[in-house]
């Protein structure tokens, strides 16, 4: 099975979700999830995970 918890990375903390592209089946309404202090957050209704990364994170 494909994996569709693959975190996805992102650059705030408030983020929005709709169901993991890779997987139409499993798509939900728009909702707004808000990233709390360890950095991630798990959408309620599909699983996607989402990371906060910060500047420290993302510098090459
Ligand atoms: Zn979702």
């Amino acid at each position: 099975m494909k994996n569709l918890h693959e975190p996805v990375m992102v650059l705030e903390k408030n983020v929005m979700c709709d169901g993991p592209s890779n997987a139409p089946a499993l798509g939900h309404p728009r909702i707004y999830l808000h990233i709390q202090t360890d950095n991630r957050i798990d959408c309620p209704y599909c699983g996607k995970v989402f990371v906060y990364a910060n500047n420290a994170l993302i510098a090459d």
